[in-house]
């Protein structure tokens, strides 16, 4: 098949930018290309019929890091890469909530790091790191961050906790219902459908081979393909990761509200009104690694809900409503990738597991390197 005349000429034209992938991070960087150059023509190619990667598919937690995270992450980053991180995910959340904030059911209600009665010697070690790691992040928030909480919950087996008081949770798909309405209503074309297959950049632009068989042309790319970049980008640094999830139904009478974190973040359940949403545990399994397949299985999700009826709602009848699973991309550092590639090639790739915080920043980093 070819493009018709009219396609081609009034819907397609050659773009100044193609950004690849419509997450967080693609609507991001178009949004704020057309806002730094708004005669530009910015296109984004988007292979599913919604952004099938992550960030339909997280748990929106806005979050930038428990005290068993930011201990894990000083064994692998030097204290300023902690602090830097720590940083871009707090602007990128400030980012987001300017974007869309009110859009988005944003709520400001802290987070809770769990330790149940395996983990002894691990919860006397975090909680002796408290005045350390608040004392880190002493410039980058008003009041200590973390402090050791007594609240009842209900929960069985927690033998302890630490309350981050900065942290919050939002609504996922409002937050990418409304940034899908705000790069539109800015004049991007988003295409959807559009399996990217390959490039090639030539001296004057990329042209850009679609699975479809057909090709689009623009004067520079930008790839915003996270755990999916390696068949288009061949990056060593960068290996993706399956996250499953579940949410329940409506629960009567349930006893708390609010975002938990347990096993070093790899563990993570809110409420969403009435309902629980849990998800992770990957680190027990090792096929949730190094897969970009959107698949649920029966152990991940067997053991997201022996959690639920073990520990979170130990007395407490519920029924799962939902399952599903996302992708997220890691690498042996945190920090995402914003580079340019070469002359027409760019990518912001590698946001982790914490890429609600990220994406939007990392999508003003990407567009001001392309805009330069
Ligand atoms: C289950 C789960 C829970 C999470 N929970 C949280 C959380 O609570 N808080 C938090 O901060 N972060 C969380 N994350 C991480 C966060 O969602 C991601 O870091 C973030 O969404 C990454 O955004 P992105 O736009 O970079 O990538 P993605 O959202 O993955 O977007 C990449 C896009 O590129 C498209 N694409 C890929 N290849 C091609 C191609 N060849 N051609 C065209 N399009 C292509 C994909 O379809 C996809 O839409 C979670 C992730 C998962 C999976």
């Amino acid at each position: 098949m070819n493009f018709s005349y009219w396609e081609q000429y009034e819907l397609i034209q050659a773009a100044d930018y193609l950004i690849i992938g419509a997450g967080i991070t693609g609507l991001s960087t178009a949004l704020h290309l057309k806002r730094a150059e708004s005669h530009k023509r910015v296109v984004i190619l988007e292979r599913g019929m919604l952004p099938w990667g992550a960030s339909t598919r997280n748990a929106g937690f806005a979050c930038f890091g428990s005290v068993g995270e930011l201990v894990m992450d000083l064994k692998h980053h030097s204290k300023a890469e902690v602090l830097e991180l720590v940083k871009m995910r707090k602007a990128g959340l400030e980012l987001l909530k300017s974007l869309v904030g009110h859009r988005i059911d944003y709520e400001p209600c802290g987070n809770y790091e769990l330790f149940d009665s395996s983990e002894q010697k691990q919860w006397q070690q975090l909680k002796a790191e408290i005045p350390q790691i608040n004392q880190l992040l002493k410039g980058v928030f008003d009041k200590p961050v973390f402090e050791e909480s007594k609240t009842e919950f209900g929960f069985s087996g927690v033998q302890g906790m630490i309350y981050n008081r900065y942290e919050g949770m939002l609504n996922t798909g409002k937050m990418m219902q409304a940034l899908l309405i705000l790069v539109q209503q800015a004049g991007v074309t988003l295409l959807n459908g559009a399996r990217v297959q390959k490039y090639s950049e030539q001296p004057n632009r990329v042209v850009v081979q679609l699975a479809n068989g057909l090709t689009i042309s623009a004067d520079k790319v930008l790839l915003c393909t996270n755990a999916f970049s390696k068949d288009l980008l061949k990056m060593e640094a960068l290996s993706p990761a399956r996250n499953q999830v579940l949410i329940t139904k409506p629960i009567e009478n349930l006893k708390f509200q609010g975002a938990f974190h347990a096993e070093n973040g790899h563990l993570y359940f809110r409420t969403v009104g009435q309902r629980v949403l849990i998800g992770g545990g990957r680190q027990h399994f090792a096929a949730e690694q190094n897969t970009t397949e959107l698949k649920i299985t029966k152990q991940v999700q067997d053991y997201l809900e022996e959690k639920l009826r073990q520990v979170i709602l130990p007395e407490q009848p519920f029924e799962v409503d939902h399952r599903w699973a996302g992708i997220i991309a890691l690498g042996t550092k945190k920090t995402p990738l914003i580079e340019q590639l070469s002359e027409r090639i760019y990518a912001g790739v590698r946001l982790g597991g914490m890429g609600v915080a990220l994406g939007s920043l990392v999508g003003q980093r990407l567009a001001a390197l392309a805009a330069k």
